[in-house]
């Protein structure tokens, strides 16, 4: 314990934020206070980490005689917890950035979060990392002794009742590491019981892997937890909750994991894993610094948080512990990218989440339901990252389709395969921005008489992917919108009749294309349409419309690209302009009409017309000239 040597301090004040986040800590959250032991002894844990990585390069940092442990102590009488550990310790400097300020974009996301539901809320305590400042939910104030290992600079005490201010000042301290004391209200006395943080820490912290002491009625120290970490004990001696446990209070995790993937490699290579597929999705999933969700640890030393090189991006969802026997202790970011075992370890352990995901999709379509709904869009990724899984990762793509109901009816490509039509080659497919505007297409009017399933791809991401997939079982992945349709058998009598009003609307069309010369590059007859006039087509190979109005979107400069407008001849507009063109093909309204066909054409696929105040003109004419007929 330290002593308070010099009386000279300084007084701060919180950071605004910091202030905001300690009154709703002591004025709002009365559910789960307990948790406040968990947090603690959690940066005491982490501390330790940190003094034994430093410590590695730095090996005059810890001496062989020390046991890296927490200590707690408790006072009944007194109404005071002492938390110590032996740690990394922080500066004076430390202590004001890391303890006086929340400048963390977690801590302000959890402001942004707080729901008015205590119990959520305080379980967001864990997720956010606004731990310290939990322990003024219990207490009315708290000293912090810290002193920084490998330093000179003196020892530390930080003081604060959590209202608005704290003090600093330079005490006496003979190990580095950080005392924490705890003076409870009044109310909270039950904290300061044996018995009480014997059981908070069963419950909680079981799975620290330093040694928690804690002296016994007779006052002899006693460890309280299991030190051994909880990946390298057996799975079947590990209860769900305990898995539970762990996910929320070291992984980070929210609630309960999807799944639970624990592994132990011996042979060649030897390593742990503990891995976790959430349940629901971070809130910054795709946001550029996201951090990956696995802890690296190498013979039980953590080395890093948020290693990327274990998982492939497209996996990054995934969270969890991998602790392996085969890399050097020195290993560093730098060196890992290249490192053939970390190479090894990451092969095998796609191959198991791949392996648990196609589980799930057998045997618990609703559970892998979810897992799509919050991950399907990063995991689709992985189809133009992952050559080597493509085979799997095909099988477990899901997409929606007109044969669907609902966004939540969902089919993968065997699926699709197995349902197809007797006669169909193709597997068809259709891009644009939701649900709503895909379905109302008038490109689908002659799948849907036919009851030809077309996929709906309406995630931004499906337009790079679809490449990448190109085609399933033998079957290529067509666009409905691009190129020429060839519905073979199906389509042998719309193929007909378009055969013969072909010539009969050659000069129209040629007219057509004449007038709108600027917009389309082509006009033909289709075989696509059934209640709608007209449409527009890419071609094979050209850019289709949504990728363009994607690639606008980002900021890119994408040539404007002409489509080919395709004429539905069995549409009273199509036969009354025919019969115009026959009667004078220099009849001005055409020029109207073929405008606003292909006006029409882009607001069906829910583009924009290019020049709105244009398009209203004339249907505003075409009105007039109806009501006065
Ligand atoms: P989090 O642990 O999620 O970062 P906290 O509010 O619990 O958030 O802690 C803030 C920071 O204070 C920690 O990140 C750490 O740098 C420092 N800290 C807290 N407790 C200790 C400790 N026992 N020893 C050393 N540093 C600590």
């Amino acid at each position: 314990m330290a002593n308070t040597k010099s009386t000279e301090s300084q007084h701060h004040q919180f950071q605004t934020e910091a202030k905001q986040l300690l009154h709703l800590m002591i004025h709002s959250l009365y559910t789960h206070k307990e948790v406040f032991l968990r947090e603690l002894v959690s940066n005491a844990s982490d501390a330790l980490d940190k003094l034994r990585f430093e410590s590695l390069t730095n090996p005059s940092l810890i001496d062989d005689k020390t046991e890296l442990a927490i200590k707690i102590k408790v006072d009944k009488t007194a109404k005071t917890i002492t938390i110590s550990d032996n740690g990394i310790g922080m500066s004076r400097k430390d202590v004001m950035d890391n303890i006086g300020t929340i400048a963390r974009s977690g801590s302000k996301a959890f402001l942004e979060k707080m729901t008015g539901d205590q119990k959520a809320d305080s379980n967001l305590i864990g997720q956010f990392g606004v731990g310290f400042y939990s322990v003024f939910m219990v207490a009315s104030s708290v000293k912090l002794y810290t002193k920084l290992a490998g330093s000179d600079e003196p020892a530390v005490v930080w003081e604060s009742s959590g209202e608005s201010e704290y003090t600093l000042s330079e005490t006496e301290k003979e190990t580095h590491g950080t005392d924490i004391v705890i003076y409870l209200k009044d109310e909270e006395g039950q904290y300061a019981e044996e018995h009480q943080i014997r059981s908070l820490i069963k419950k909680y912290s079981d799975f620290i892997a330093f040694a928690i002491y804690l002296p016994d009625e007779k006052g002899k120290e006693q460890i309280i937890n299991q030190t051994k970490p909880l990946w390298l004990r057996s799975a079947s001696a590990i209860t769900t909750e305990q898995y539970e446990e762990f996910y929320q209070q070291v992984i980070g995790g929210i609630g309960s994991p999807l799944s639970t993937l624990h592994n132990r490699a011996e042979g060649i290579l030897e390593y742990s894993s503990l891995l976790f597929i959430p349940s629901k999705s971070p809130f910054d999933l795709f946001s550029m610094d996201r951090k990956h969700g696995v802890k690296l640890y190498v013979k039980r030393v953590f080395i890093m948080d948020d290693c990327k090189e274990i998982l492939p991006e497209y996996l990054r969802f995934v969270r969890g512990v991998v602790d392996s026997e085969d890399l050097p202790l020195n290993v560093s970011r730098e060196t890992l990218q290249h490192n053939a075992v970390m190479g090894k370890i990451s092969k095998t352990l796609v191959g198991k989440i791949l392996g648990k995901l196609q589980e799930l999709a057998e045997k618990e379509p609703q559970t892998y339901k979810s897992f799509w709904q919050e991950f399907g869009p990063v995991f689709k990724e992985g189809l133009h990252s992952d050559f080597e899984n493509r085979e799997k990762l095909l099988e477990l793509v899901r997409f929606q389709s007109s044969m669907g109901q609902s966004k939540d009816d969902l089919v993968s490509l065997k699926q699709y395969v197995e349902r197809m039509r007797p006669d169909q080659k193709d597997i068809y497919y259709i891009t644009g921005d939701s649900r709503e505007i895909v379905e109302k297409s008038p490109h689908l009017e002659v799948f849907k008489s036919k009851s030809i399933e077309v996929l709906y791809l309406v995630d931004p991401i499906d337009e790079w992917i679809i490449n990448d997939i190109y085609n399933f079982q033998e079957k290529k992945l067509k666009s409905v919108t691009q190129g020429d349709l060839d519905l073979g058998e199906l389509g042998k009598e719309e193929e007909e009749s378009r055969k013969k009003s072909d010539t009969k609307y050659k000069k129209l069309s040629e007219r057509i294309k004449n007038i709108l010369a600027d917009s389309v590059k082509e006009v033909r007859t289709t075989t696509r349409l059934k209640d709608s006039p007209a449409c527009l087509v890419a071609d094979a190979n050209a850019m289709g419309a949504h990728m363009e109005k994607m690639m606008k979107a980002m900021g890119q400069d994408v040539p404007a690209q002409k489509r080919i407008l395709e004429i539905n001849t069995q549409h009273p507009i199509l036969q009354n302009m025919n019969e115009r063109y026959q009667k004078d093909p220099k009849d001005p309204e055409l020029e109207q009409w073929s405008s606003l066909l292909f006006e029409g054409a882009l607001i069906a696929e829910g583009q924009m017309v290019p020049d709105p105040m244009a398009y209203s003109k004339r249907v505003n004419d075409l009105l007039v000239k109806v009501s006065s007929i």
